[in-house]
């Protein structure tokens, strides 16, 4: 007699089973599968949770994730961080929605270029792991116009998001060089506006929250072609800019304030080396932003210029700090690089001299190492340290104007 079947999980004999279904050398009940299928079910509600939602930090804990990568920028940083916790806590929480409506915290940063505006974004995006989408501002144009429609946007969102139009609809966009599209009224050597404020009155919609057709694959909206429909309600909008004499627009309104009235604040010294840190939507807006899109970018802060001692901590202290990045790539050829402090106080010189700020660093470590990246490779020496004198001699080979063009 052929030895009695039974379940290969709980041990129950065929008999006490209602099914019992072979594999190749076992055998699974039915209340097993039942099990079974509870467990992979929960296990999959967990998943889709992590991808509809995501673990909300608190804001100091965003911070702390932020001073991984970016370097100083310590007041961007903390309001960057109350934003972003603000934003989705209020996606979290629907039903207080219903009962008090909570704006969107969507930000304006202002600062020089290369101060690491794009690298806030990307790093909050990197943190909640959301999908993010980087656009440039000149590059968009009114409906009608050559360029692109401020849809194409989130045609790249959606693109970031591989289609996955939930999570786009949670996602970040950065929309860079947004102070190029600042009315040029009071210039009148300017005639035309074609990216000028019709562009903003066509970002207003977004920004503030909207249900948008949008071509999946980009390009012009085509009669023929298939939309998907995306809200833009819950997308963190983070805009940047570099806003060149701003500055004037400030100095102006602290003396006007200082003459105007004797208050305890217009008596404090100004620090009229970085004025930018007093920046408030009546400078943005006399820059030449339309009310409105301040309105929709309530959230303004401002970076600072980066100095040599911030460069520096660049170039070594973040978690993927460049002097890392090329150790490990050297590494991987079996060769330990180094790189002694001198020749980094010279980097960093010469990163202020051709005023490159820190997106110089990487064509400024890219020149001095290009020859030893092409002829160490599959060669005998296996140490390589960059001194200040090696550095000097390597940027003599390279044509400086090169190094401008890369930056
Ligand atoms: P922006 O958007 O302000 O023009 P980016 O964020 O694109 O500047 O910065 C350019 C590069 O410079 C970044 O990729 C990053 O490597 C470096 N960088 C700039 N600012 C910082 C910073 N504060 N901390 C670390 N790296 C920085």
């Amino acid at each position: 007699m052929s030895e009695e079947l039974s379940c290969s999980f709980c041990g129950r004999a065929k008999p006490q089973t209602d099914l019992l279904i072979a594999g190749l050398d076992a055998h699974i009940c039915d209340r097993c599968i039942e099990q079974a299928h509870g467990i992979v079910s929960e296990e999959g509600t967990e998943d889709d949770q992590l991808s509809t939602s995501f673990e909300l930090k608190p804001p100091k804990e965003i911070k702390s994730f932020l001073d991984q990568f970016v370097i100083g920028q310590t007041e961007a940083k903390k309001v960057l961080s109350v934003a972003v916790y603000n934003h989705y806590k209020r996606i979290l929480n629907p039903k207080v929605e219903e009962e008090i409506e909570i704006q969107k915290s969507n930000l304006l940063l202002v600062g020089q270029t290369g101060t690491g505006k794009t690298l806030l974004a990307q790093t909050i995006a990197k943190m909640l792991q959301l999908p993010l989408a980087i656009v440039d501002a000149t590059i968009l144009t009114e409906a009608g116009y050559v360029g692109e429609d401020v849809e194409s946007i989130l045609t790249r969102l959606l693109q970031a998001a591989d289609y996955d139009v939930e999570n786009a609809q949670k996602g970040i966009v950065f929309i860079d060089e947004i102070d190029k599209i600042a009315r040029k009224g009071d210039n009148p050597s300017i005639t035309r506006d074609v990216s000028g404020e019709g562009v903003q009155q066509a970002l207003l919609k977004l920004l503030e929250g909207t249900v948008v057709n949008v071509p999946p694959k980009g390009g012009r909206k085509h009669p023929d072609q298939k939309f998907i429909e995306v809200d833009t309600s819950n997308i963190l909008f983070i805009a940047g800019g570099a806003f060149d004499g701003i500055e004037r627009e400030i100095n102006k309104r602290l003396n006007l304030q200082a003459i105007g009235y004797k208050t305890a604040s217009s008596t404090e010294e100004i620090d009229k080396e970085n004025l930018l840190q007093y920046i408030n939507p009546k400078d943005v807006k006399s820059f030449g932003l339309i009310p409105e899109i301040i309105g929709r970018l309530p959230v303004l802060t401002f970076m600072h210029p980066l100095d040599g001692k911030t460069l520096r901590s660049i170039l070594t202290e973040p978690k993927n700090a460049l002097t890392k990045q090329y150790e490990k790539l050297f590494e991987l050829d079996g060769i330990k690089l180094e790189f002694t402090s001198g020749a980094l106080d010279y980097i960093v010189e010469k990163a202020l001299e051709y005023n490159l700020g820190a997106r110089g660093l990487r064509s400024l470590c890219e020149a001095i190492l290009n020859q030893a990246m092409f002829e160490m490779p599959g060669g005998d020496k296996t140490t390589l340290k960059v001194t200040k004198v090696y550095a000097e001699q390597q940027l003599k080979k390279a044509n400086p104007s090169k190094l401008k063009a890369v930056s």
